[in-house]
Formats: structure tokens, sequence, C-alpha cells
């Protein structure tokens, strides 16, 4: 077993509700890592969506752990139709396979919660037992009355605690006529809650600050913060990683294993995804959609090593990594506390990598789709393996290939400008000139073409652009592009021949 890092306390101190006391920890030398990845399913799979699952896959997989996919949903308003299935397709695309989830079972399901709804109303019924918890009977007028008096008199919008000493005949009485209710926590009121975090480090929270949080809602179904705990502590989840907006629910969550008299996983809390501008990154400034990124053909690796390095690096200065490099390279330990910057530019940058350094055939394969779909016939293998290996240098996602390929099927088109150009003198000396060459001999090596343009250059007495943009344009339908022999080449004699007599006049 892998020695994470050295034992963590977690505490409430000088209380006057609770007695201070310790919080027990899973103890890292014993545990088998189990992280899981806890998305809602309300649409889309967002990039920082995507870095949470990553890096918990990443984890699981460098200690021999299990990365698990749960599917919180216990927020019935916010969830959507097909968001599930699509949530687990994207992660199955992205190349983030896990080990137990919705669709592949395992030993601690249902993975979805509310599927589990009973479980969460059974240990609510316990907190209230053991004093940890208390139905609240406010109106939804009341706490609205309540937060604008609160926001007028600029204090915390937090509930005022109006239900926790209601005396038990009471209780009975409003449950018995079915009164609507939630159940709270009940949060001590005095003290400070310490904990540590792996990123953030010693966090010290005020207990006055903390809400009584709604644990179940007065439709019966439980909150993120109870169905989380719930199971993180049955699916024996040893270390929790998220984002950062949940820091602060902590205290709540340890109060919750405390009074349950459960061990509380590790904490690790990472940082925010932010614009170019610093500001918290959002569908404003650009696509979020891991989904969108995919449609337009960037990697799944160009991806993932791009979604790794914001608030990741290894110790080496290197960029590049595969994903089985990374499952050795990760640690926890060198996650920033600092918020990452989405840099679409950067992005761009590796996907135009992995477009160029990845097996020809490969990308070939994941190019398919977008050839299908502007309608070209790329059934010559051979010929379309040779047009990608030559468009995918001019891109740095799959959907823009098309573009930079298509010169090479079908018949080409030209502008007034480029039909200028064709009918010069020195164009149709050219195009004369190889039209007599490419009839004279029916192969070439790459080395034999590359002399051939040398020779008709200099038999021709025209060089430069000259020479090469009225032949680019005849045999690709644009001045600027990939250089002669590669276009004859994948071109073939034969349709180089036809291109040039299209272009030769009379
Ligand atoms: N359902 C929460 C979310 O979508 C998960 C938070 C957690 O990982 O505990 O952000």
């Amino acid at each position: 077993m892998t020695k994470l890092h050295r034992m963590d306390y977690y505490f409430i101190t000088s209380c006057t509700e609770e007695r201070a006391g310790h919080y027990t920890m899973t103890d890292p030398d014993t545990t088998t890592v189990r992280v899981r990845f806890a998305p809602s399913p309300t649409g889309y799979l967002h990039v920082g969506g995507l870095r949470t699952a990553l890096y918990n896959y990443l984890f699981a997989r460098k200690h021999g752990g299990a990365f698990i996919l749960r599917i919180e949903d216990t927020d019935q308003k916010r969830s959507i139709e097909g968001a599930l299935e699509n949530l687990m397709s994207t992660l199955k695309a992205a190349g983030l396979h896990y080990d137990e989830g919705p669709d592949v079972g395992g030993t601690y399901g249902p993975y979805i919660q509310s599927e589990r709804i009973a479980l969460y109303r059974k240990y609510t019924e316990q907190l209230i037992e053991s004093g940890h918890a208390y139905y609240c009977f406010c109106t939804e007028e009341r706490l609205e009355n309540l937060r604008e008096v609160q926001i007028k008199t600029k204090r915390p919008s937090m509930y005022d605690g109006k239900c926790r000493t209601l005396p038990k005949v009471i209780v009975e009485e409003n449950l018995a006529k079915q009164t609507p209710h939630v159940v709270r926590l009940k949060y001590p009121r005095e003290g400070t809650t310490i904990f540590d975090d792996i990123v953030r480090g010693r966090v010290a929270m005020e207990n006055s600050q903390i809400d009584d949080q709604v644990l179940l809602k007065s439709d019966g179904f439980p909150t993120y913060h109870l169905a989380s705990v719930v199971d993180d502590h049955l699916m024996k989840i040893s270390h929790v990683i998220r984002g950062e907006e949940w820091l602060s629910s902590v205290p709540k969550h340890l109060f919750l294993y405390r009074s349950f008299g459960w061990e509380a996983p590790r904490f690790v809390h990472l940082p925010l995804l932010l614009n170019s501008d610093r500001s918290k990154l959002s569908k404003r400034q650009g696509d979020v959609a891991v989904e969108s990124y995919l449609a337009k053909g960037y990697l799944p690796e160009a991806l993932l090593n791009f979604i790794v390095l914001l608030g990741w690096h290894a110790t080496e200065d290197r960029e590049i990594y595969t994903l089985s490099e990374l499952e050795q390279a990760f640690s926890l330990e060198r996650i920033n506390k600092a918020g990452a910057i989405f840099d679409i530019d950067k992005l761009n940058w590796m996907g135009g990598h992995y477009v160029r350094h990845l097996d020809v055939e490969y990308i070939a394969e994941r190019a398919r789709s977008y050839f299908e779909e502007a309608g070209i016939d790329i059934s010559d293998h051979a010929k379309y393996v040779r047009v990608i290996a030559t468009a995918r240098e001019y891109v740095t996602h799959l959907s823009q290939i098309v573009e930079h390929a298509k010169m090479f099927y079908g018949d080409l088109t030209f502008t007034d400008e480029d039909r200028d150009l064709i009918g010069k003198e020195n164009s149709q000396r050219i195009y004369a000139w190889w039209i007599d060459a490419l009839a004279a001999q029916t192969s070439w090596t790459p080395e034999e073409l590359s002399a051939l343009v040398k020779k008709a250059s200099a038999d021709l007495g025209i060089k430069g652009k000259d020479f090469y943009f009225p032949l680019r344009l005849a045999l690709f339908g644009n001045c600027h592009g990939p250089d002669i022999p590669t276009l004859i080449g994948i071109l073939g004699r034969d349709e180089a021949i036809r291109r040039l007599e299209r272009c030769r006049k009379g």
C-alpha cells in the first residue's frame, strides 16, 4: 500500500453546545484509495468538471485505487432529461473510464442518488434522534422576510434558529398535522472549526458563520450536503477531490461525519478556473462544454493534457504528457492553490501538437466523420491518409481539417483573380512543361519529384513565386499550401495532369 501523507486532525474548539473534540480520519497508511466524481446532471460536462474527474481518475490510477462515477440528482428542479447519458458518454469519449458507476455497476450501488432516497431518510431520522438535526416548520414567507431584513441590515443570510429549540410536543403536533417542514443540521453556534485540506492547508472557519443547513427538503429529498456525506461514507470514499466552491461546506460535512460517528475522508479542493481577465470561467467568454470541444474535433489526448495543467504541474519543466505518463506523475501535493487561467490559445497549440504527432492512421480515423458530413468520398484509403498527413499541419482540431483537405477531392473552383493568373503567358508555359514532364514518366520518388521541380524552374527560367504560385493554383486551387512534390504525390500523375489540363488554354 502506498503511503500518501501524514494523518490530519479535524476539530471544533471551545464550543458550549459541542465539547471540543477530534474528528477521526481514515488512516492513509492502510486505506485503499477510492475516489469519486459526483456531477449533477444539469446539461453538459463543464471543463471544470472534466478537470475534477481527471484528477480523481489520475489519483486512483496512481495508487491502484477505484474511480467512481456518482450522479447527484437530488435537486429534481435542476435535473435535465438526457443529461445523465450525455455525462457518461462524454467522460468515456474523453478517455476517462470509471470502475464503478450507474452503467457499469459495482459493490456500493446504486450510483444515482435519486435511487437511494430511502437511505437518506433513514440517516436523517438517526440525526434527529441523536440531537444533531431538528425539524423546521418555518414557512417560505417567513424565511423570505428574514432574508430581506438580513440583507437590509447587512448581516449574513442564514437561518435564525427559530425552530432549533421547539418543544417536543409542538414538534409532534406539527408532524401529526402534516405541517410542511424541512430537517436542519444543528450546527454548533460557538467556537471554530479547523481542518486540513491537502491543497489549501489548514483552514479555520468561525462556527457563528455556518448556517443550520437544510438536510432534508420539504419534498422529502435530501440536499447535496446530506446525500454526499452519506454516500461518501457508504461508498468508502477515501479522498474527496472537488472544486474550491465546496471548501466552505467542509465544516458542515465534518459535523455530519462526527454526528454519525464515522471517519471522515481527506479533502482536496481544486483551484478555480479563470477567464484570461481572471474572472471566474464562464460561458459568456467562450465555450465551457467539454462536448463542444470534442464535437469540434479537439483530440481527447490534447484536451486531457491541457486540462491537467490547469492547477497542477510536475516537478520537471514539461508540458506534454500521455494519459499513462500522467497516471505515474500525478500527485495531490503538486496541485496549486492559485486560480488557473483557461487559455484557449494554449489549448489550440496543444491541440495542433497532438494532431501532428499522433499516428496518422488514428488521426485519419478520427477525422473520417467530418469528411462524411461534407459529402467527400474518401474511399481511396491510401490517398486519404496522405491527405491527412499533409492537411494536419494546418489545424488545431479536426473539424478544421476538411477545409485544408477538400482541394484534393473533386474539381477546383477559381476566382476572377485566379483566372487572371492562370491566363498569364508564364503560367501557361509552366502548365505545358509539367503536362509533358508528367506524361513522360509514370512514377517518381519524392526526391525525383523535387529534382523535377528544380529542373522545371531552370528550364523555364521562372523562379520563386512567379513559378510556384501559378503551379500551386492549378494543382491545389490556392497559391499557398503544401510543396509541389507533396501535391503531386497525393494527387497522383493522372489527376495532376487533369488539373493542369483544365488550366491550359486552347
Ligand atoms: N454534485 C456536486 C457538484 O456537481 C459535487 C460536489 C462534490 O464533489 O462533493 O459540484
